[in-house]
Formats: structure tokens, sequence, C-alpha cells
């Protein structure tokens, strides 16, 4: 039998009329001659409700015990949704993360699969049974006891089983009918992508595209997993959704295929700092150490400062989120008062975002960052860092431009159009 991953997130099991909705689309998969694996999501807002919880009881929580409350939620659907395909005559079973096992690490709210062993799983379809409904974002230490994956971890659990069972596709099934060349609130001409490259699908996830898990498309990408995100609330078609595959796949792509943004950016300088070797590592040593996700760097070329002096100065220019720019200055400050660098001022702006063009038809394609660059420059848009990367151009720029920005930028490169 081919077997299908099905992954219901939240708002497509947030109540029993919902889980139904959701069974229905189960059993249509079965009726196509599938075995099928459902990964199930919590309702919408348990999670929430469970971590609200669990902060409320106990300030320094212990993280086993964070786990094993904060995933009871996946459990009640997972029951939920094998008790509803049994009343529609599927044969049904559901499973917690221990029961199958979902091994892995013991880094409790951040754990990482270490296998999954089909043994289990394959004799109850030996047996008959149509469908194993597995619960999401939870899994099992090697001390036996629950772990989850990170919010946002059911995807990345789907992910998992579809190529530990060499699964034909993976569909996550959501609110949303697919990936769009942007975000529709802030254009109402973003269109929907019938196809979309890994690559491409993990920085426009990494960048605030909340549709994956970004984990999720990294383990797509390495193990193969065709992905296809659709919605839960439209019949399901052959062409329903968008399909997340690999390159070659996509026969005729454009040359941006998205744009994606970031509203909470900051951007930091130090001002005059010694350009000399190692002063890198001794700014973004501490930075790396008090946990700031630091993204974008520049480093200004150096002046001579006056001509008996015989030290180089430059500015050091980086970007992180705004909720960690407290962090970023605390570190920045005692790495200072040790002595490990010098610098004349630390200028923070927390009023920035970013903004991106990303595809990978860049690769084989010049003039892509002029074309940005002059269409950002017509709306008087100021640029204040860039940063590159193969398939991806970004900007900071001042936050209360940013949806000019992307408007600007899906016209400049015709996103509207197919
Ligand atoms: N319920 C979990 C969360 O909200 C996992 C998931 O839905 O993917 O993060
Ligand atoms: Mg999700």
């Amino acid at each position: 039998m081919p077997l299908l991953v099905m992954k219901f997130g939240g708002t497509s099991v947030a109540d029993l009329a919902r889980i139904e909705n959701a069974a229905t689309k189960v059993q249509s998969e079965v009726d196509r001659g599938h075995d099928v694996i459902v990964i199930v999501s919590a309702m919408s807002g348990k999670t929430n409700e469970l971590v609200g919880w669990v902060e409320s009881t106990s300030k320094l929580y212990d993280a086993r015990e964070y786990d094993a409350v904060v995933s009871s939620g996946e459990n009640v659907t997972a029951g939920l949704m094998a008790l509803r395909l049994q009343e529609m005559g599927v044969p049904a079973r559901s499973w917690a993360g221990w029961q199958v096992p979902i091994n892995t690490t013991s880094a409790h709210s951040a754990a990482r699969f270490v296998s999954i062993p089909r043994d289990n799983i394959d004799a109850k379809f030996a047996e008959g049974f149509k469908v194993a409904v597995v619960a999401g974002f939870q899994g099992v230490s090697a001390e036996g006891r629950v772990t989850t994956l990170g919010r946002g971890g059911s995807d990345t659990t789907a992910v998992a089983f579809a190529a530990a069972f060499d699964a034909v596709r993976c569909d996550i099934y959501t609110d949303v009918d697919g990936v769009y060349t942007t975000d529709p609130r802030i254009t109402s001409k973003a269109r929907k992508l019938d196809k979309i490259a890994y690559e491409e699908m993990l920085e426009l996830a990494s960048l605030g595209a909340k549709v994956l898990q970004t984990r999720s498309v990294e383990l797509a990408m390495r193990y193969k997993v065709r992905l296809r995100v659709l919605s839960s609330f439209e019949e399901t078609t052959e062409t329903s959704g968008t399909l997340v595959c690999d390159e070659d796949e996509i026969m005729e792509s454009k040359v941006v295929s998205g744009v994606a943004y970031s509203r909470d950016e900051a951007k930091m300088t130090l001002v005059r700092v010694e350009d000399r070797p190692g002063i890198a590592a001794a700014i973004f040593g501490p930075l790396a150490d008090a946990g700031v996700n630091v993204d974008m760097i520049v480093q200004n070329i150096s002046e001579l400062d006056n001509p008996g002096d015989k030290r180089a100065y430059t500015d050091m220019t980086f970007s992180c989120p705004t909720n960690q720019v407290l962090r970023a200055q605390k570190a920045i400050e005692e790495a200072r008062d040790k002595g490990a660098f010098a610098y004349g001022n630390l200028v923070v702006d927390t009023d920035v975002a970013k903004v991106s063009v990303v595809g990978i038809g860049m690769r084989s394609h010049a003039g892509v960052a002029a074309k940005m660059f002059s269409s950002l420059a017509a709306e008087n848009v100021n640029i204040k860092v860039i940063a590159t990367s193969e398939i991806k151009i970004s900007v900071l720029i001042d936050r209360k431009y940013m949806e000019l920005a992307v408007q600007a930028l899906h016209d400049a490169f015709e996103l509207e159009k197919a």
C-alpha cells in the first residue's frame, strides 16, 4: 500500500466538528487506497494554555514536567481522531510518542529526533489497520521521559514520519491554502504558488513566513520528502495547495519567487572599534554565549584616525531580534569592561524591519539587486544594511516603510503573474 502522511494543525482540529472534517479527509485517502499516518497538533490555543498553567505553577519549572504537561494536548486530539475514524468505519489506532517509540534527545522542550523504529506501526498496518494517528510535537528520551520538540514541532514530526515510512507525500493541512508570494495581508496581489523549492521555502520559513516550522523544511530537504501545504477548510483536489519539492521538479521558475519580511529587527552599531585581528571574534563570541541570534553583520572599511596614530578603526553593525537587544547590550558592555575591546559609542536602532527577496533563479540571473534597490529608491525608502546569499537579498529599512517596501518589490518582480 502506498503510504501517505497527513498532518493537521491546531486550527484544523480546533473542535469536534473540525476533527470530524479532518477525519473525512483521511477517509477519502484511505478510500483512494492509501495507508495513512495522521499527525495531529493540539486543539488551537491548547498548548498556550498548558504553557500558561506551567508558568503559573512554577516560575523556575522543571523542564521534564513542562514537557509532561505541554505534550498532553496532542494526546487528546490523537485519541479523538482515532475514535472519530472508527465511528466512520475506518480501522484506526492512536499512538503517543513513547508508544511508537519516537526516540529523541533529552533536551526537554527542544528535543531532536534520534530514531523512529517502524516495527510497531507496521505490525498494526499488517493486522489490517488503515490509519495510525500519532501525537505530534512529542517523543521520549533515552531516560524514558516524555519530551517535546519546540513550538510548531508537529510539522517536524510529520516530515520525520514521512521520511521513516517512505511516504509518497506529506500533506500539511492548515488554515491557509498554500504558500504565497508574500503575506496576502500586506498586498492583495499576493499569489499562491503551485510549487516552491526546498531552499526557497527554507528562506521564507526562517524569514518569518510562519506556515511551516523551519526544522521541518530542513528535514524535508535532507530526506527529499515531498511536502504539500493545503487548507483543511477547502475541498482537496490533485492540485490543492503548494508543493514544496526539489528544484528539479520545478520546470519554469521565476528569478524571484517571494518577498519575505521580518518586523521585529534591531540594528546595533559599535562605532569606532579598533580594527585588528580578533576583533570580530571578541565581539561576536560574547554575543553567542549570551544566546543572541545575530543575523546580518556589516563591517565598514577602516580608517586611520590621525596621522600620528598607527591604529585603524572601523564601525561594526549587526542585527538581531528586538527582544534580544538588552541581552546583546549587556554582553557587549561586559566584554568591554573586561577589556576584550574598546569602542567609541554603541548605537541601537530598534525601529527597523527586514525585507528580503528570495528565489533560486537568482543563481543564474544578474540584476536582481539593482532592481530591488531601484524600486526601493523610487519609493524613497532608505536602505540601512544589505546582506546577500546565493538565493536571497535582504535589506534593513525603517519599520514604518515595511509594508510599502514589500508592495513595491512584489510589483517590481511581477510576482502577481504566474
Ligand atoms: N501544539 C504545539 C504548538 O503549538 C505543536 C504544534 O502544533 O505544532 O507549538
Ligand atoms: Mg504550526
